[in-house]
């Protein structure tokens, strides 16, 4: 078996197929596995490339995915709770940190919105029970009757709960409970934060989980960076007679008769296989009129379904991202890990709108040297506005937004400016450079209004023996959802190729 690519949704593909007893080989371009989620150093900084706000690393239930799947290999991530999930800072002086402990948010934002007492209840208890659903069965791959059956007669009303689901968007929800104009819009930017889309745009499935686990499991950080997580994947993987290579392009899916046999390397090289796993991008692993200039499956193979899937859905904007090294004095007590800033409302979806930002130091010392911070920052950003420029526009242009993104900062950083030690921009070209994704995207999202998550594919693919795994396949972006994009493919892998155990994991 052969898996191109080692993010996340890759890692535990492999390393559950492994686990399973199939003999797995994992391909990656670059030079550490994690693609988004993994960290990289540099002067004694430990930065993460991407995700830090980590959900799925509970203890209990079923949605802990990323606790599951390095447990399942003999692995496992000491982590560090975070007392917030976010602190948002937003127009009109609009103020507010979603404290770990699910009353004391309530409590916190019905103190703004006193008069939306029980519609704020009543919008999150809706995100409960569709996470009570999702939590009350081991999620594997709904591609497989045999599973669904199974899971059926262990939890009924939890697949009927989530059936149900399936089809709505969040704004549907909110609007049904909530009135007030500028909360609708707080609403908006809790699910844009991290599906990059308002309330109408983003699947309540997704929102049960990432609403809820927040305050069930909690936002934990992996002690020694979000990176760690990834490694320990490959730990687990080898563990159990898998292998991986790094600096392995794979720059073509093998195809016979009608059915992927293999993949071929930057080099040349051939590596035949059962099995082939594509943790790239659907726009970099299938031909498309929006593709890269080549995709591992050329045009002539490119099921017609992936048309359709590129009418509904496009690639999301990639970001502009900063890896700061910064003063620890500048910190003021009290300053949360992860805040969202933005100034007006109408720029929510704009190029550089929302400004993120992640300062894991502050759980974990360890990640910077004595005295200093780690600052993560990034604003979304489309790659049409870095191409077509001189390699001397292209510098300035870096220059200038990365200094404006600063001044930003200042609001709730004071001094930050002159407290930089280190800096290293990153802009969508270098996203697509480094983690080999088309555009720099951060994923998929929808392009016109969808049914909630039901148009998301799942893992196979319309061309036999390849199967596709990660943030373009359902239920989208997220370390914790490409685990359950993993924990789905190396399933129904398994039951093809009859590795799968006959009882439902407890
Ligand atoms: C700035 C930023 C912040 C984020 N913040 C969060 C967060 O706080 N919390 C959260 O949960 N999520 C966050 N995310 C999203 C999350 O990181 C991603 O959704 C997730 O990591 C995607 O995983 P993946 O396995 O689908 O793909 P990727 O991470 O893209 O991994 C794909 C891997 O495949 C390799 N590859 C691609 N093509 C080839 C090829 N041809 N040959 C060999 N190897 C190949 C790549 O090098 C890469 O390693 C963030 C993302 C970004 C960019």
């Amino acid at each position: 078996m052969v898996v191109i690519g080692a993010g996340i949704g890759g890692l535990v593909t492999a390393s559950q197929l492994a686990a399973k007893g199939a003999k797995v080989l994992v391909l990656e371009r670059y030079l550490i596995p994690g693609g988004s989620g993994g960290s990289f150093h540099r002067k004694g900084y430990t930065f993460d490339v991407g995700a830090s706000m980590i959900f799925g690393f509970g203890e209990k239930g079923h949605t802990n995915l990323l606790t599951r799947a390095l447990a399942d290999v003999g692995e496992h991530c000491d982590t560090i709770p975070d007392p917030a999930q976010l602190a948002y800072h937003l127009p009109g002086g609009l103020e507010v940190a979603v404290d770990r402990d699910y009353e004391r948010f309530i409590a916190d934002l019905t103190a703004l919105f006193p008069h939306e007492a029980q519609g704020i209840r009543a919008f999150y208890e809706a995100c409960w029970q569709v996470f009570r659903c999702l939590d009350a069965m081991p999620l594997l791959s709904l591609e497989d009757p045999a599973y669904l059956a199974k899971v059926f007669f262990r939890a009924p009303l939890a697949c009927l709960g989530l059936a149900r689901w399936l089809p709505v968007n969040v704004g549907a929800v909110a609007r049904q409970y909530i009135r007030d104009a500028q909360l609708l819009r707080f609403i908006d930017m809790e699910c844009f934060c991290w599906s990059v889309m308002p309330a109408d745009r983003t699947p309540m499935i997704n929102a049960g989980m990432v609403f809820s686990d927040r305050h069930a499991g909690g936002i934990n950080y992996p002690r020694g960076g979000v990176g760690v997580i990834a490694e320990k994947l490959v730990a687990g993987l080898r563990r159990h007679g898998g292998a991986i290579r790094y600096r392995a392009r794979v720059t073509r899916v093998l195809i016979e008769q009608g059915r992927a046999v293999g993949v071929e390397l930057a080099d040349g090289e051939r590596i035949g296989a059962r099995r082939v796993v594509s943790n790239a991008t659907r726009w970099d692993t299938f031909a498309g009129e929006d593709s890269p200039r080549s995709t591992l499956v050329e045009a002539a193979h490119t099921p017609a379904a992936e048309a359709t899937w590129r009418r509904r859905y496009r690639p999301s904007s990639s970001f502009l991202s900063l890896h700061l090294g910064i003063d620890a004095a500048v910190v003021p007590e009290g300053f949360h890990c992860h805040h969202l800033l933005l100034e007006r409302w109408e720029e929510m979806e704009a190029e550089q709108g929302v400004v993120f930002v992640s300062m894991p130091t502050l759980l974990d010392p360890c990640l910077a040297p004595e005295g200093r911070h780690i600052l993560h920052t990034f604003t979304p950003s489309a790659i049409e506005a870095w191409l077509d420029l001189s390699p001397s526009q292209y510098a300035a242009k870096k220059e200038a937004d990365a200094a404006r993104l600063i001044q930003r900062l200042e609001t709730i950083l004071p001094g930050l400016q002159g407290a930089i030690h280190h800096r290293e921009i990153g802009t969508p070209r270098t996203h697509r450079r480094f983690l080999g994704r088309s555009g720099g995207s951060y994923g998929p999202i929808p392009a016109l209004r969808l049914p909630g998550l039901l148009p998301m594919p799942f893992n196979r693919t319309g061309l036999a023996g390849l199967y596709c795994v990660g943030d373009s396949c359902f239920p989208g972006q997220g370390l914790n959802a490409v685990a359950f994009s993993g924990f789905a493919c190396a399933h129904r892998i398994g039951a093809d190729l009859g590795l799968n155990p006959w009882a439902l994991p407890a």
